[in-house]
């Protein structure tokens, strides 16, 4: 299940308090091959990004401030009132899907040298975001010219994913995500390459990321000249998840 809830938050950049809606919890079915959740109702990726609606500064929603919880009953009943009060009044954060604030960030960290593993996650979301904004139920927030993945799409995820894994050759899976872009991008050799790339990477890893039982699957599609969506059995899902943690 979904759940999400509108906070008073402070920009960290101007001070100005405004209202922005964020995810608490999400839960997914089944995955797609490219490692992308197929979520129980609503996609929650957008709300896990905020832009102040009067610096716009972007991060995630750890890089805002919040009021600290209260320590008492008496308290949280007067934080109820007084937050009910103040939403009513402030502005919204000025997020559309959460794609483009993702490449924004990603570039901000990198320029800022953040750690490359960190960078590499953020690169990660951000491609994750333009895909699954693609699946996002509510039309109306998605940009007028995204209806379905592009071939076009694809590539750019690819090569992102392609510099996540070369920042940070830890992240394994970027590899295998990689390669799994570019088959649905239709570049069926670049493909073959990249996982090939990562069954190198894996052959002394006695639990690779993704199992090599679906390298070999997608492999196969890719041989076949297949560039469609695939999904993932229910109960492999799990397995292949752990990638998108290393
Ligand atoms: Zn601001």
């Amino acid at each position: 299940m979904t759940t999400v809830n509108t906070l008073p938050t402070t920009c960290p950049k101007c001070n100005k308090r405004f209202k922005a809606t964020i995810t608490f919890s999400c839960g997914y079915k089944r995955i797609t091959t490219d490692l992308r959740p197929l979520f129980w109702g609503m996609n929650p990726m957008p709300n896990r990004v905020i832009r102040c609606p009067f610096c716009s500064f972007a991060d995630f929603v750890n890089g805002f401030i919040f009021d600290p919880p209260p320590e008492t009953m008496e308290d949280y009943q007067e934080l109820y009132k007084r937050r009910r009060e103040e939403l009513k009044s402030l502005k919204k954060s000025s997020v559309t899907n959460g794609a483009s604030e993702r490449f924004d960030i990603a570039l901000r960290y990198e320029k800022e040298g953040q750690p490359p593993e960190i960078v590499a996650q953020i690169f990660k979301e951000g491609v994750d975001a333009i895909r699954m904004s693609v699946g996002y139920p509510y039309v109306s927030t998605l940009p007028p010219n995204l209806k379905a993945p592009t071939p076009e799409m694809d590539i750019l995820c690819a090569q992102k994913c392609a510099h996540a894994f070369e920042s940070s050759p830890n992240n394994i899976a970027f590899a295998y995500i990689t390669a799994e872009h570019y088959r649905l991008a239709g570049e069926f050799d670049l493909a073959k390459k990249w996982y090939q790339i990562y069954k190198d990477a894996v052959k002394n890893i006695e639990e690779p990321p993704v199992a090599l039982k679906l390298v070999n699957r997608v492999e196969n599609e890719a041989l076949k000249g297949n560039s469609e969506e695939l999904l993932i059995e229910e109960e492999m899902a799990s397995i292949f998840i752990r990638g998108l943690n290393l």
